[in-house]
């Protein structure tokens, strides 16, 4: 396939664009001042058959900045709803997102362009539409964190800052990212039109979904309670993956959960520094509603809600539909366990899972959260463990409770003794899914703050370190450390 030099040039379909006007709005991006771009994702661009090269264009700068539009592109708002922190808000939808377009990648698979803090559009209620650069170099280095971590995700094509100034609780700058994802449909899209009582506005939205990205599924009577199963069990085991690296969403609100089980709108997320099973990342979240170990029972809810929503999909008889949803919700918590029970016993470099090793991994979680130890150097120690017991490894200096840890290490090596498995191999495949690098929120505190003094190279350094989170980057060994002790509390809130 040849790479295009314009972003006006690459196969513009936008599907979502053909379906009736109630489902969205045509809205054009107001422009911004001075725009400099911060960042450049060239590998994305090259998946989507835009050349590197293309970041040299002031063209390509002025589409990505939302200063001029894209030739063939669709410029929607959508419009949705959503439970949030619980309670039930009839009507959100693209407040500052506006849809460049729907364009085929170079494998062929649909990816949906959106520009995130392109100013007001009809579902903007009281706010400016814009982004502020803090938050919009967050959203753009964790997709991509996400991406190398092999998680489910949305990811940016660019990083674009601007001098506009945007209001928050300090006055800050606007900036502008392109987000990339197959489809950023949430579930609140359905549940605005059921809650709404226009059931049959459903139907269309959902046969979308399926013919752009479950076409599998296509042909078949029963194929909403096949994608529902779909949604349900990749939600289970997106979540389940975000456990297993210590990625907190923070905002966990059906509006920001995906049809595709994608992890979707990075706003005051974190990485587990410290280990704490009850951690609430985003100090709006006082109750703790999106704490680390709330997660799975918080999915298995929103999941709940898109199967009410879909009801009208499943069955004419309203008794039927119940039952049907019922049986799909119920997939839940088994794709859950089962998604992460694999996930665990990769973590510990388990050949396969054996009867007590869930309590094996239970008391090593639970040494982690008696001393508040790093999760991620954990993790990534623990595969440098060796069965000789005349060795001390390197994980109990990061534990707290040595005598504990001593006792669990012995029935950790005789574990592994019983696997019987090549040492080096063990490591090696251990080293390979626990990532020594994260994006924590002092790393990114640091990018954020000289980005803000007019240098983004701390955000180039980042993006190219979570590249590969899980090789040994010795220029970058600082970047594995704790945070310093100033910077263990950095709070993270909504505003964004
Ligand atoms: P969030 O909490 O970021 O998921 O956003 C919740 C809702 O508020 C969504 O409908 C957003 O589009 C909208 N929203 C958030 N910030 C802004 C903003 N600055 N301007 C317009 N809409 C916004
Ligand atoms: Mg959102």
């Amino acid at each position: 396939m040849t790479l295009q030099n314009r972003i006006d040039d690459l196969p513009f379909e936008n599907h979502f664009a053909r379906l009736d006007k109630a489902y969205y709005s045509k809205v054009d991006p107001t422009p911004l001042d001075d725009v400099r771009l911060l960042h450049f994702n060239a590998r994305l661009a090259e998946e989507l058959g835009l050349a590197a090269t293309a970041a040299d264009d002031p063209a390509l700068l002025a589409a990505l900045a939302g200063n001029r539009k894209v030739e063939h592109g669709a410029y929607i708002a959508t419009v949705y709803a959503g439970h949030q922190f619980g309670s039930y808000v009839p009507q959100l939808g693209d407040g500052r997102a506006i849809m460049i377009g729907q364009v085929r990648d170079a494998r062929g698979e649909l990816r949906e362009l959106q520009l995130k803090g392109a100013g007001p559009t009809p579902y903007s209620r009281f706010a400016d539409g814009r982004a502020v650069l803090r938050s919009s170099i967050r959203e753009y280095l964790c997709g991509e964190a996400m991406h190398a971590l092999g998680i489910p995700t949305t990811r940016s094509l660019s990083l674009v800052a601007a001098s506009d100034p945007v209001r928050r609780e300090t006055l800050e700058h606007a900036a502008i990212i392109c987000r990339v994802a197959p489809s950023h449909m949430r579930f609140g899209h359905f549940e605005y039109f059921y809650l709404m009582q226009r059931h049959e506005m459903l139907r269309p939205l959902a046969d979308l979904v399926i013919a752009d990205h479950f076409p599998q599924l296509a042909g078949f009577d029963n194929r909403y309670a096949a994608w529902l199963t779909e949604v349900v069990e990749r939600t289970a085991r997106t979540i389940a993956q975000w456990q297993a690296v210590g990625f907190c969403h923070g905002v966990m609100n059906t509006d920001n959960m995906s049809v595709l089980g994608l992890t979707l709108d990075y706003g005051p997320y974190g990485f587990l520094d410290a280990f704490d099973a009850h951690h609430i990342c985003n100090h709006t979240d006082e109750d703790g509603r999106y704490a680390y170990d709330q997660q799975p029972m918080i999915g298995h809810w929103n999941c709940s809600r898109l199967l009410q929503a879909t009801l009208p999909l499943l069955h004419d008889d309203p008794d039927q539909a119940v039952e049907i949803a019922n049986g799909i919700l119920n997939r839940f918590p088994a794709a859950y366990t089962t998604r992460m029970m694999e996930l665990w016993r990769d973590k510990f470099g388990f050949a396969s899972m054996q009867e007590k090793d869930r309590d094996l991994i239970n008391r090593f979680l639970n040494l982690l959260d008696r001393g508040k130890n790093d999760f991620t150097r954990s993790f990534r120690a623990l595969g440098d463990v060796r069965i000789d017991s005349g060795t001390t490894p390197l994980l109990r200096d990061l534990i707290t409770d040595r005598e504990g840890f001593d006792a669990w290490l012995a029935e950790y090596r005789a574990r592994l003794q019983f696997d019987g498995e090549n040492e080096d191999a063990r490591r090696a495949r251990m080293h390979a899914v626990n990532p020594k690098y994260v994006l924590r929120n002092h790393l990114l505190q640091t990018a954020i703050e000289k980005a803000e003094a007019g240098d983004a190279s701390e955000v180039a350094r980042l993006f190219a370190l979570i590249q590969k989170p899980f090789e040994e980057q010795p220029e970058n060994e600082a970047y594995a450390a704790e945070p310093p002790p100033e910077a263990r509390h950095i709070s993270v809130s909504c505003s964004s």
